[in-house]
């Protein structure tokens, strides 16, 4: 019944016990789980792994710290025909990170234009990493508003008057564990803009939710996003599930049910 809209399972970091890792979130009912690809190369081991698993989906993108000058159209090509594969269901992640001093947020901008442009061509929701840069982030998503501009704003970091100005936009707010820290000025969000308007992620390896602070994050632990997101709007959990998923399922177009769905013989 839950969904983590974010979830780097084929990263290396799980390479040692990815089997263990997808047979716990399955026991943890986590019925759907998409896997952005943040390079070619990441988005290909992505889609590999999203045709083993039915409850596995992909998107392909291009990560803002894997641009560091003007990316190559040969690499925006190969990313476009990866997103033929049948299981990807959006592009990302793409976006801007100002973060780290070392970044160019000219190339950053250029890159994150033509995959939003990639997007809209093939009518695909955009998953967007925006750090540190929500000025330009918000500018070049109204520059780019099309009728089917749509996507999340993925471990959303903002403030409610910026969640809702990305809604307007046509993005859902994707939460991540950090909800659950003690100094988090996310439940404020959550409490403000209208579940339907949420997703629910773990952006593991990352960002581990309380009581994991710290170690490994891995998908299972998104019942602890989705139980927060229940306790402030003080909501039943199975609803609150139920809601996300049908937000998720719809924005990437994924059909089927909110049951836990098997693995596929391989
Ligand atoms: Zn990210
Ligand atoms: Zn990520």
């Amino acid at each position: 019944m839950f969904v983590d809209v974010h979830c780097h399972l084929s990263f290396p970091e799980f390479d040692n016990d990815r089997s263990e890792v997808i047979r716990r979130l399955q026991e943890q009912g986590i019925s759907l789980l998409i896997d952005p690809g943040t390079d070619t190369e990441t988005s290909k081991r992505s889609i590999e792994l999203s045709a083993l698993y039915d409850l596995i989906y992909s998107t392909v993108g291009l990560h803002p710290h894997d641009v560091k000058q003007a990316v190559p159209d040969q690499t925006l090509c190969e990313l476009e025909s990866l997103a033929a594969s049948p299981k990807v269901v959006g592009i990302g992640e793409i976006g801007l990170d100002y973060h780290y001093h070392d970044h160019n947020a000219e190339s950053q901008l250029e890159a994150c234009r033509s995959m939003l442009r990639l997007a809209k061509k093939l009518d695909l929701p955009a998953v967007i990493h925006s750090r540190d840069a929500w000025e330009d982030t918000l500018r070049l998503l109204k520059e780019e508003k099309a009728t089917n501009l749509r996507g999340i704003m993925h471990c959303f970091s903002g403030n409610t008057e910026i969640a809702l100005e990305c809604i307007r936009l046509g993005f859902k707010i994707s939460i991540p564990g950090t909800v659950t820290y003690k100094k988090s000025t996310l439940p404020a969000v959550v409490h403000d803009i209208a579940i339907e308007d949420l997703l629910t992620e773990t952006d593991a390896p990352y960002l581990s939710p309380v009581p994991f602070r710290g170690k490994r994050n891995e998908p299972s632990h998104v019942r602890f996003v989705t139980g927060k997101i229940a306790e402030i709007k003080a909501l039943p959990l199975e609803k609150t599930a139920e809601i996300i998923q049908h937000t998720a399922r719809e924005l990437f177009s994924i059909g089927g049910t909110v049951q836990a769905a098997g693995q596929k013989e391989h």
